[in-house]
């Protein structure tokens, strides 16, 4: 009868310290270890990437509810001020898009975006073919 072989070890668990015996492809001494290293890792991997992640969409976010907001206000493109912009909280750092055509560079928030103009005016557009670009 084949045996598996079994060696003595550490746990892999960075807390726990205790050597075991067991089947040469186990590094945990026990359920528990395995669970709470599972659960370390989630957290780590949720704290390393999301807190800017989060932080981004939120401005994404804000900013989309802005040009939505004032869009919606009338029927059609508006134009309106940047300071206007500015006062309501929105970031002209963040964008989702960027699109270069003849009439200059429109950068986006989702499907609503924005154009410079000159003296300061921001022209706000609707693009809802967005998502299929
Ligand atoms: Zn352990």
């Amino acid at each position: 009868m084949q045996q598996l072989r079994e060696t003595r070890r550490l746990c892999s668990y960075q807390y726990c310290g205790n050597s075991f015996q067991g089947r040469s492809d186990k590094i945990f001494c026990s359920d528990q270890c395995r669970n709470r290293a599972r659960r370390d890792q989630l957290k780590e991997e949720r704290w390393n990437a999301p807190m800017f992640y989060s932080k981004i969409v939120e401005i994404l976010q804000n900013n989309h509810k802005i040009l939505k907001a004032l869009y919606e206000e009338k029927d059609n493109s508006i134009i309106v001020t940047n300071f206007l912009l500015r006062d309501s909280g929105f970031n002209f750092e963040f964008t989702t898009r960027v699109l270069n055509t003849s009439k200059g560079i429109y950068r986006f928030c989702f499907d609503y975006g924005w154009l410079e103009l000159e003296n300061g005016k921001i022209l706000i557009v609707e693009n809802k073919k967005m998502i299929l670009i």
